[in-house]
């Protein structure tokens, strides 16, 4: 017998069930290490592409692959695009109905599941175990490994039951996780491999996808309905400082036009999960939030964060901007800061009930966002740093589109801690800045501070420039807002050096944003493809709304804007397009087709459909037509033959090279050798 096309092979698998045209960076090594059943930890940065590393594995191996995940949302999210992908999945939730359990058991049983999911909590029951060994698990993969960590701040206590079931059934172990930091790692490889480290995979940081911005506020609120503006239609997250803010801003944008909701700690859970399954399904929902929003989304096709107040860290800015583009498709984001914002940060630390040690970590993280705020360079290179990668300048960011003026502000710096020491360290930026730029307020005059030497020194700033300075300076950590001296700022050890005139001290020119209100809408297609794309859109919410999945089951942005660009004219050029899998194709692609061509839609008989896209399926076509013109032998006048779909498309697959393998053929009878042969071995030879 021939054999059939490999199936096995992870690359064709890649092609065929996801429609992808290759790995992306460190997928392949990491699914080979899996699919020969080592023992394997793989950091990657969100949207690298982590479950593919677990899913294409469990295609491709014998038996169950057992899929541990923290979030009951993400799991049945995973399990509906397995599905709409053709792939047996399926979970074991509390979440579940009887009629969803009952299935997942009937495909156990029949021997046709690749992937069950399961919920943390459901590792503590005594039946899991014996049902585990029944079904015939091989391979336990470990979503968000990091919740068996007790210091994170996702720890799931049922985690720690993982490392004995992997111990119990004998069989390796996969764990994934996007959070690196070493102490993290140590614990994932005690309590799931006993310790013995596994082959680990660390993949760099970078999002390179992601387009990286700040902007000092100047009207935020402006700022953030022009950023807005700009990306009309586009899936977005605003992350605001307050809870209140979450709902006045999304008003605002409602107002300007927008598909908008707010969300945050405060609302009831049900109300909550409203706004998460609107911004998973719906195309093009505006989210304003606080940080409450973001665990349970797993939304690929972010095309947008802005960030309406600064974070409070910069691994917190990472992760949150993170969210974006996890489909590797462009995504930008915008972050807004203040000097309130450095005041507010600062206070909540020193505020906070944490013990000193963790203060001084806390104020470390800020400032190395505050550093990337005020950078002077490539943001992404600062960030990279941060994280302990080297880059280089990256072409996506705003400093690397405009490079920032910087100037000698050594001199001016000085004269500002002059003026803060002489005051005994007591004041904030506004009255400082009156002392500097000799303005006599009735509070300078009460206090006698226009008869400093300071007093008018800082003449050649302006009011507003001066204001940026002492921004940069708390951006630098040169100066502290004291909370017990509500906010006056205090000099820190880091500026001494420049007071003694030791360290020079560039600062950007102010890099208050005042671009012109001109609102160019950001494409995500030139001109004109935007309609078709629109028209792709509609089918797409169309289909997923008859469904009830989330757009991007039916298919990602990337693989709308390809066929947008590329417009496929029949279903063979359609197989060519990214993300789109042969169970794809065969659910959806005729009605996207004819939506690109404006024609009704081609039909494929399956068995020629299932070919689309490979030689094979020219190979077939050119079968069908001899057949047609043989249909009644060379003179037109015998007995009506035919061959079955199916046989065409074993001929076409299996290229016999002679009339007596051509025989064996299920199908081809002596008769139909006889008529067809000769001129189907002349296609083949072809
Ligand atoms: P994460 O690492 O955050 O779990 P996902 O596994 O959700 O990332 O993948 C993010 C997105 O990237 C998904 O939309 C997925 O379909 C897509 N993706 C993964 N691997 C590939 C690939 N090789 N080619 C194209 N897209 C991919
Ligand atoms: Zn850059």
């Amino acid at each position: 017998m021939h054999p059939e096309p490999t199936t096995t092979d992870p690359r064709g698998l890649l092609a065929s069930v996801f429609g992808f045209p290759g790995f992306r960076p460190g997928q392949e090594e990491i699914v080979q290490a899996v699919l020969a059943g080592r023992n394997t930890l793989a950091i990657m940065p969100t949207g690298g592409g982590k479950s593919l590393c677990f899913q294409l594995p469990a295609l491709c191996r014998a038996g169950v692959t057992l899929v541990v995940s923290p979030l009951i949302a993400l799991m049945r999210d995973q399990v509906r695009a397995l599905r709409a992908a053709g792939v047996e999945a399926g979970a074991l939730t509390s979440g579940n109905t009887e009629e969803e359990t009952e299935a997942v058991f009937q495909a156990l049983d029949e021997g046709r599941l690749k992937l069950l999911y399961i919920a943390p909590e459901r590792l503590a029951s005594a039946a899991t175990l014996p049902m585990l060994r029944r079904i015939g698990v091989r391979l336990i993969a470990v979503d968000e490994a990091h919740c068996v960590s007790q210091w994170g701040h996702d720890f799931r206590p049922d985690y720690l039951r993982i490392g004995e079931m992997r111990r119990m059934l004998n069989v390796p172990l996969a764990a994934f996780t996007a959070t690196a930091d070493a102490e993290t790692r140590d614990e994932i490889v005690a309590r799931l491999f006993d310790g013995q480290p596994p082959e680990t995979f660390l993949r760099g940081f970078d999002r390179p996808n992601i387009h990286l911005a700040f902007a000092v506020k100047d009207s935020p609120r402006e700022q953030i309905l022009r950023f807005a503006a700009a990306r009309k239609g586009q899936s977005g997250i605003v992350y605001c400082g307050t809870r209140a803010k979450t709902e006045t801003l999304a008003q605002a944008l409602r107002e300007a036009g927008h598909l908008t909701a707010f969300y945050h700690g405060g609302m009831e859970a049900e109300e909550r999960r409203r706004v998460e399954i609107r911004f998973q399904q719906e195309d093009g929902l505006i989210v304003v939030a606080t940080v409450a929003f973001g665990m349970g989304i797993d939304k690929p096709d972010i095309r947008w964060v802005a960030h309406a107040d600064l974070p409070k860290s910069i691994e917190s800015y990472y992760q949150e901007i993170g969210r974006a583009g996890r489909d590797g498709g462009a995504a930008e984001t915008l972050t807004l800061y203040g000097p309130d914002d450095i005041r507010l940060r600062r206070s909540q630390i020193d505020e906070g009930l944490a013990p000193p040690e963790r203060k001084q970590a806390d104020h470390g993280r800020l400032n190395a966002l505050l550093g990337l705020a005020e950078a002077v360079q490539c943001r992404r290179r600062v960030l990279l740093g941060y994280f302990g990668e080297e880059s280089e300048a990256c072409g996506n960011c705003d400093l690397c589109d405009r490079p920032a003026q910087v100037f000698d502000a050594t001199d001016a710096v000085r004269k500002a801690l002059s003026a803060i020491l002489r005051t005994g360290e007591y004041f904030g930026a506004g009255h400082l800045i009156d002392i500097l730029t000799g303005n006599a307020t009735p509070k300078v005059r009460e206090r006698g501070h226009d008869g400093l030497p300071t007093f008018g020194v800082g003449r050649d700033l302006s009011k507003p420039a001066w204001g940026a300075v002492f921004r940069q300076m708390m951006g630098r950590d040169l100066v502290r807002p004291d909370a017990e001296r509500h906010g006056a700022l205090r000099m820190t050890e880091a500026a001494r050096p420049v007071l003694r005139g030791e360290a020079p001290v560039l600062l950007r020119q102010d890099t208050v944003d005042k671009a012109a209100p001109r609102v160019a809408v950001k494409m995500q297609v030139a001109e004109e493809d935007a309609g078709l794309l629109s028209a792709l859109k509609a089918k797409r919410r169309a289909l997923a709304e008859a469904a009830g999945v989330p757009a991007y089951v039916i298919f990602p942005d990337r693989t709308l804007i390809e066929m947008a660009e590329a417009r496929p004219q029949t279903l063979d050029a359609m197989m060519g397009i990214t993300g789109v899998g042969a169970k794809k194709l065969e659910s959806f692609g005729a009605q996207f087709l004819s939506v690109i061509t404006g024609a009704g839609e081609e039909r494929l008989h399956p068995a020629r459909m299932r070919l689309a896209g490979r030689d094979a399926g020219a190979i077939y076509d050119r079968l069908e037509e001899e057949q047609v013109r043989l249909a009644r032998g060379e003179d037109g006048i015998g007995k009506h033959l035919s061959c079955t779909h199916a046989t065409l498309r074993q001929i076409a697959e299996r290229r016999p090279s002679t009339l007596s393998e051509l025989a064996q053929i299920t199908g081809m009878g002596e008769q139909k050798v006889e008529r067809f042969g000769a001129a189907f071995l002349a296609v083949l030879n072809d």
